[in-house]
């Protein structure tokens, strides 16, 4: 019999799952960062006085990983400029002041995609990135086909972070993108079979797929247990398939992609109409929030923003995240911008927000055993008090913080209230930097 290597109970709180999505009316301003994505930023191609339309090119690619970045209203560009981000980056963005019309560019088209080449090479232009937070560029994903042949295309319904309804909805109301989706990787990836994993807590999504796809044998829609985190692509592919990544190794060697539910829909809608990605829905809730649900926005609008159209504050908020509360970061100023990969705004009011102080490690080994792959986060955190920078990362290295998936298990078990996931996070961010400085020297 399979381990379910995933077992943490958190409470669902998936108050907004019946909320249709609304689409907000359209935000005076956006901000779009030219960094939404994994890897290279984009670069502007545009300038300010600029007046461009909804589905412009304002951000093209920026290296061999990237993603475009196109104007998500319409508007004169009013800045580029640097900005600060709740993930304490400081990246380029594009500021444009919106003339409330939501004109279309009107280059827009469907792309011509006859092959594998011109599919990537679509996709790549859709600016489609993972949606469930990872912000990985799809084309780039889809692209390791070209090494490894995909059998298996797993599709990530999961949404197991706390409050976040967000693809939930869509796969309620846009079930025939999914459909789509599902046509186009089978056409050029040749993809043979599909699997929907979506957590049992969700059943009316589940009985609309598998009604959809009821004539599709090759698409198996599958319930998943809800414990968390379900969602993490190799806690979804252990639990679907029985497969297991080693560290270092890449899924599609496996002859596995994992993608998640509103990047399929999107891209495959880019595919059918040509509007890039330039909207999203994210779920705003949480105890401070007079009107919680589903709300589809321009991306680069801002939290107040999403905030007041989603009814205003309630009551005053004593912490406002960006995600869920398990993955999600705080910020402290309103005027942070959405971006591609957020799913969730989530403000809640001052007695849930309030802090337990950490105190000392009491050594009970619920952080290490709650773990869903196994790292010990006190290593972690004797690490990070190493003083020389290099053993630190050597240490950090050897505990394996790269397998780390901020997934906040461990802070979430911890009686001591220990900052675990912070921690992990710094040490994460050290241990790329050390690993970007030594690929560097060693061109
Ligand atoms: S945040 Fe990292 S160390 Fe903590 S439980 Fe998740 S994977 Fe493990
Ligand atoms: S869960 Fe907290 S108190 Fe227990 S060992 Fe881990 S860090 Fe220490």
């Amino acid at each position: 019999m399979k381990k379910k290597v995933s077992r943490l109970k958190v409470p669902h709180n998936k108050h907004t799952a019946g909320c249709a999505s609304v689409p907000v009316a359209p935000p005076p301003e956006v901000v779009l960062p030219m960094s939404m994505h994994s890897g290279a930023p984009a670069e502007p191609v545009v300038q300010v006085g600029d007046y461009v339309r909804v589905g412009q090119l304002i951000g093209k690619e920026g290296g061999e990983i990237s993603s475009p970045v196109y104007a998500t209203i319409s508007g004169t560009v009013s800045a580029i400029e640097p900005v600060k981000l709740n993930t304490g980056r400081t990246v380029t963005a594009i500021r444009i002041k919106g003339d409330g019309k939501m004109e279309k560019d009107p280059n827009i088209q469907v792309p011509e995609v006859h092959d594998l080449d011109s599919f990537l090479a679509a996709v790549q232009k859709s600016g489609v990135v993972g949606l469930g937070g990872a912000a990985f560029p799809v084309w780039k994903k889809l692209d390791a086909v070209r090494t490894n042949p995909v059998h298996t295309v797993l599709i990530n319904g999961a949404e197991c972070e706390p409050y976040i309804t967000s693809d939930h909805r869509l796969m309620l109301e846009h079930a025939d993108q999914i459909v789509k989706g599902v046509e186009y990787l089978r056409t050029y990836l040749k993809a043979e079979e599909f699997i929907i994993g979506i957590e049992n807590n969700k059943p009316d999504a589940i009985a609309h797929l598998e009604e959809t796809f009821k004539d599709d044998p090759s698409v198996k829609v599958m319930a998943m247990e809800s414990v968390y985190p379900q969602g993490a692509r190799q806690i979804l592919l252990y639990n679907a398939t029985g497969k297991v990544v080693q560290p270092g190794q890449r899924l599609a060697s496996l002859g596995v992609i994992v993608i998640n539910v509103t990047s399929l829909a999107k891209m495959a809608q880019y595919l059918t109409d040509g509007m890039p990605l330039v909207d999203r829905c994210v779920t705003v809730d949480g105890s401070a929030v007079a009107k919680p649900g589903n709300y589809v926005a321009p991306v680069g609008t801002s939290v107040g923003y999403m905030i007041e159209q989603a009814g205003g504050f309630s009551e005053p908020a004593g912490k406002v995240l960006l995600g869920g509360p398990m993955m999600g970061r705080t910020t402290t100023t309103l005027s942070e911008p959405i971006v591609k990969a957020t799913g969730a705004i989530l403000a809640f009011n001052q007695k849930d927000s309030a802090q337990m102080e950490p105190t000392a490690c009491i050594h009970c080994g619920r952080c290490v055993e709650n773990c869903p792959i196994g790292l010990n986060p006190t290593a972690f955190a004797r690490d990070l008090e190493i003083e020389d920078e290099a053993e630190k990362v050597a240490a950090l290295d050897k505990h394996n913080i790269k397998l780390c998936m901020e997934c906040g298990c461990c802070s979430y078990v911890c009686p001591a209230h220990r900052p675990l996931v912070q921690n992990n996070r710094e040490g994460l961010a050290l241990s790329k930097k050390a690993a970007r400085a030594k690929k560097e020297g060693g061109k």
